[in-house]
């Protein structure tokens, strides 16, 4: 049995020119939500729960220069809470169940929500940096902080 040789198309799509490649923002992003490489949407982003991997394993592109910080559960706690506090007031204002009630459902379904949303925002989130070059990701980066 003989190897076959690489098909120059499948290697053509995972061929990447750093010098002007396009970056599509949405794209970038959408591939983040996914979890995926915002470069070739094929690898994975994330090795742990909230920690990026390193490299994309498909592509190479090097995660490192991410620098989500904070946005993430900034994101999160906007999106949940304008899904969270119109609810609760909806119910509230309907309902009227008693505080405890209101309590055993408002508490495990905020934490469930965070829970499930932060890591593909966080993905968007590097998805975004990628796509508009920031930090590491801009070929022409220079650390100006190592000397
Ligand atoms: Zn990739």
């Amino acid at each position: 049995m003989t190897a076959l040789p690489p098909d120059p198309a499948s290697t053509a799509a995972k061929t990447w020119t750093r010098e002007g490649e396009k970056r599509d923002a949405w794209a970038a992003v959408r591939r983040g939500l996914f979890c995926r490489c915002p470069r070739c949407g094929e690898g994975k982003l994330f090795r742990a729960f909230l920690k990026t991997a390193d490299t994309c394993s498909e592509c190479g592109l090097d995660f490192t220069p991410q620098r989500a910080d904070d946005l993430p559960a900034y994101l999160v706690i906007v999106v949940v809470g304008h899904i969270v506090v119109p609810l609760a007031l909806l119910i509230e204002k309907e309902f009227s169940p008693p505080l405890a009630v209101q309590w055993a459902i408002y508490l495990p379904m905020t934490l469930l929500m965070a829970l499930w949303l932060i890591q593909p925002i966080k993905g968007g989130v590097v998805g975004l940096q990628w796509a508009f070059r920031m930090h590491g990701f801009d070929e022409n980066f220079v650390d100006d902080h190592v000397v």
